[in-house]
């Protein structure tokens, strides 16, 4: 049986880490590519076993050479907090990322999918948010550097399409939580189960009414595959997420409910250019990919707390 050889940037990460252990579960040939910047080898430690599994330390913003059938296009900063440490190198790994593995996929003429983001629709007036939607972007604020970097990206894929052909698969990623995530990555799922099982307080950023759509990984990554194996006529963007909306003061008190944490809630500044509200139109996932998510937010908060019990002391 031919195995499907897959590269997975960005595979030592929270969403990666999932894609290339299910990746191996349907038998393909995984090549994990990271520089650890906010990737752990931790969470692909388990796969090293796999004689299908491969892990090779890099960085996406210098060329790769490797032969393989399909791309996906992950590596990139994704929490606020890390984008912004340094965030010329933010904007080269999606940039400069993206053209290296466009140019790979064209020379071996992979098929390649780029992990967007509902970011590009920066903070909408539109609402929820449709794949036409353009989006309402700061090009010269602290998130401009993933926003408008990752709008980049987007540009180079269809123009790599449309100059040479190029398979490629745009995928507009919603807020995503779950195992693996980070504890110290700084967004609001982590910090909030991290918070309520230490007892320390809950950090809630401005007024906590702005909302967010949260999806559950495995939902995400099924919505990922299926996206891959679609046919090459479909380019994307398809936006990826949950419809389920919350305010961050109603994600804090499933979390306190959960955890049966006595955390009290502290209100703390709102970081500049903070979206407002989110929520994805999936009419697109539905009807292209047959796809929508099937886990509730309390459902996969649950899992998700299991496994922070499992790191935090
Ligand atoms: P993450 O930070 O856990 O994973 C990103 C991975 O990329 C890390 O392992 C990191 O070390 C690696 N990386 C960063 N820069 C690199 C470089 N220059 N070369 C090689 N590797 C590099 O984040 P995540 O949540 O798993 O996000 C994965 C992708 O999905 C990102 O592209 C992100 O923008 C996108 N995304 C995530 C969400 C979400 O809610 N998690 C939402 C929208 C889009
Ligand atoms: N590239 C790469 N791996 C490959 C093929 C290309 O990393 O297998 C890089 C290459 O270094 C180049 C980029 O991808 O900088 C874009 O390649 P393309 O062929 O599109 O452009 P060109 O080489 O003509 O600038
Ligand atoms: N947020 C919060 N407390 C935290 C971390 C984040 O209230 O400790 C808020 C943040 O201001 C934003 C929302 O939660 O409005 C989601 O933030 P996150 O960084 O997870 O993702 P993004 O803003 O990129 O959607």
């Amino acid at each position: 049986m031919y195995r499907r050889k897959i590269l997975v940037t960005g595979g030592a990460g929270f969403i990666g880490s999932h894609l290339c252990e299910r990746l191996l579960a349907e038998g393909a040939d995984v090549l994990c590519v990271d520089n650890f910047f906010t990737g752990q080898k931790a969470n692909v430690a388990h796969l090293l076993s796999n004689p299908n599994f491969e892990i090779q330390r890099h960085d996406v913003t210098f060329p790769l050479y490797v032969e393989v059938d399909e791309i996906y296009n992950l590596a990139c900063p994704a929490s606020p907090v890390h984008y912004q440490h340094d965030p010329v190198q933010t904007t080269k790994t999606s940039v400069h990322g993206a053209i290296n593995m466009l140019g790979l996929a064209k020379r071996v003429g992979a098929r390649i999918f780029q992990a967007s983001t509902s970011e590009v629709y920066g903070d909408p007036s539109v609402h929820p948010q449709p794949e036409e939607y353009w989006g309402n972007v700061n090009p010269i604020g602290f998130r401009s550097c993933y926003d408008e970097g990752k709008r980049c990206a987007e540009t180079l894929f269809f123009d790599y399409h449309r100059q040479h052909g190029t398979k490629i698969k745009v995928a507009r990623i919603f807020n995503t939580y779950g195992p693996n995530m980070h504890p110290n990555d700084g967004r609001v799922v982590s910090n909030f189960i991290v918070q309520a099982l230490k007892g320390d307080n809950i950090t809630i950023y401005g007024d906590g009414l702005q909302t967010r759509s949260f999806c559950y990984v495995d939902d995400l990554i099924d919505g990922m595959v299926r996206m891959m194996d679609s046919a090459d006529n479909v380019t994307g963007p398809i936006n990826i997420g949950n419809p389920g909306e919350f305010t961050m003061i109603q994600l804090a008190e499933t979390v306190l409910k959960l955890t049966g944490s006595k955390s009290k809630l502290v209100r703390m500044p709102l970081p500049e250019d903070d979206p407002r509200q989110r929520q994805p139109d999936i009419t697109r996932a539905r009807n292209i990919l047959k796809w929508e998510p099937k886990v509730q937010l309390e459902d996969g908060l649950k899992e998700t707390i299991a496994y922070f019990r499992t790191i935090v002391g």
